[in-house]
């Protein structure tokens, strides 16, 4: 039987990382998209090569990316981002699929703030969307990267919105209080199995 893929997307802050490892208690597989990326951007090298090309020698400082001069190439040039995403999500995304085969679960989890905008949905057997209220996710992002409220805002004006991401998701969990949540991946968890049980999904 081939493994479902169960996408797993919100905005920033909204807690996908926080409800993808709850999935993981229940023994689902879980591959976080941006994570992976990070670090075929230092192991790859492929990647490494084609990243040089587009941003210059100075895009690594010995082995290391060199964040602050990629993300100040890109703030000012969306071209070069749109470029860069189309050298990195291909990559990713073989790498997604060769993960996938060593799985033997009935699901998996892809996590992306990115599955509406950068992916092509019909790879989802079923999409689920994590929310949280504007402010709530400003603060826990300031605290977590010692950002500031300027910057968080100004990520969340360019994701697409969570009315756009819910309408067009299968489940929404509402990330407030912890324990709310892990009783909302519970119940997700046993209606996935279902679906995929009755053939459904
Ligand atoms: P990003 O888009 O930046 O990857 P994310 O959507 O994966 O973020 P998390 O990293 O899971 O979000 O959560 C953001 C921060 O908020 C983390 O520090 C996390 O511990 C905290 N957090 C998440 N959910 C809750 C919650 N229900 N209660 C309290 N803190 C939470």
């Amino acid at each position: 039987m081939n493994v479902k893929i169960i996408g797993l997307t919100g905005g920033i802050g909204s807690g996908k990382t926080t409800v993808a490892n709850c999935f993981s208690t229940f023994d689902i597989p879980v591959y976080i998209a941006d994570v992976e990326a990070k670090k075929l951007m230092v192991t790859s090298k492929v990647l490494i090569r084609q990243l040089k090309q587009l941003f210059g020698a100075e895009s690594y400082l010995d082995k290391e990316l060199n964040r602050a001069y990629i993300a100040q190439k890109i703030f000012s040039d969306k071209d070069l981002l749109e470029k860069m995403n189309a050298i990195v999500h291909p990559k990713v995304s073989r790498h997604f699929k060769k993960w996938l085969k060593k799985q033997s679960s009935k699901y998996v989890i892809y996590e992306s703030a990115l599955i509406f905008e950068n992916s092509n949905t019909n790879h989802f057997d079923s999409i689920i969307t994590v929310t949280a209220p504007v402010e709530i996710r400003v603060q826990r992002v300031v605290e977590r990267d010692n950002s500031t409220e300027k910057k968080v805002k100004s990520i969340i004006s360019n994701q697409l919105s969570d009315k756009v991401k819910i309408e067009n998701s299968d489940f929404v969990i509402k990330n407030l209080d912890l324990e709310t949540t892990k009783h909302q991946v519970k119940n997700i968890h046993f209606q996935i199995i279902e679906l995929i049980d009755s053939g459904q999904i």
